[in-house]
């Protein structure tokens, strides 16, 4: 499948507000999660409910798309480190064009994948559900440790890095995970994404607004600068503001931007730089 939204919908909010993004998906997933949204693609293969929907894409096609619209190429929904030599292929002819491309991905990689993949992408959103092994392995059934090092890696790399972590009432330790990206960077967008009902995990409550704005304040107190919540706290849980000043840098409405006040990723009201590929 494909299709093109704002880049703030994979969510990305510091790497090119607004930018037109054509989004891929293939069938398959190294997680099995139990409230996975996407559970009939991402579980191709292992659930009969999950049957194989996908047509072939010209990746030539899909980055003059990208190209026409002054845009990037996004894959996201499934796991896009399964086929690296996609991403490597969009990368190469990207490169030509001028079109970048980005990840929505696990985080479930080898350092050898992480370094084939890293330098074909520009940007990569990675989903850390759980810092604890027990919780992570019941939850998804892989290892948290290889998310948290594919984090540093990619930064590493020079690849622009953001973070989310679905919020599962009385799951998820937000405190936790906040300190453990904080070691990495204080300067990692984090996503808090309510979790709703869906697949193995359809008789739980979704995660409430309460809750989200609690996980946020624990975020910003282990010392992450840019914490947001896409739509259940309104307008002031997705807007960028200055570390040092507090002046909105960045408006955004759901899923898109509103207003990018940046100047070369500087804040116009104190001139500190925002940590961002702007
Ligand atoms: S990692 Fe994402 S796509 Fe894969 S099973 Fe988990 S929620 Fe679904």
């Amino acid at each position: 499948m494909a299709h093109v939204d704002p880049v703030e919908r994979k969510p990305f909010f510091h790497y090119r507000p607004g930018t037109p993004t054509v989004t891929l998906a293939a069938p398959g997933c190294s997680f099995r999660c139990h409230y996975c949204v996407n559970h009939r693609m991402s579980q191709y293969g292992r659930d009969q409910e999950s049957p194989w929907t996908a047509h072939p894409v010209d990746t030539g096609d899909i980055v003059a798309q990208a190209s026409a619209l002054g845009g990037c190429v996004a894959l996201s929904y499934t796991e896009p480190s399964l086929a690296p030599e996609m991403t490597l292929d969009l990368a190469r002819q990207g490169k030509e064009a001028g079109v970048d491309v980005v990840w929505k991905s696990n985080g479930f990689l080898t350092r050898a994948a992480i370094d084939l993949c890293a330098p074909a992408l520009a940007a990569v959103n990675i989903d850390l559900k759980s810092v604890n092994e027990v919780s992570h392995r019941r939850f998804t059934g892989g290892s948290a440790r290889p998310v948290i090092d594919a984090i540093r890696a990619f930064r590493e790399h020079g690849t622009w890095v953001e973070v989310s972590t679905p919020l599962i009432p009385n799951v998820t330790d937000a405190e936790r995970i906040a300190q453990v990206l904080a070691e990495i960077s204080t300067d990692i967008p984090w996503h808090l994404v309510r979790f709703t009902p869906a697949y193995r995990m359809r008789g739980q409550d979704p995660t409430s607004p309460s809750a989200l704005a609690a996980a946020a304040d624990l975020g910003r107190a282990a010392g992450l600068k840019y914490v947001y919540v896409e739509r259940a706290l309104g307008e002031a849980g997705r807007t960028t503001r200055c570390p040092s000043c507090d002046f909105p840098v960045v408006r955004r409405k759901v899923w898109s931007l509103d207003e990018n006040r940046l100047v070369a990723g500087r804040c116009p009201d104190c001139g500190i730089l925002v940590e961002g590929r702007w």
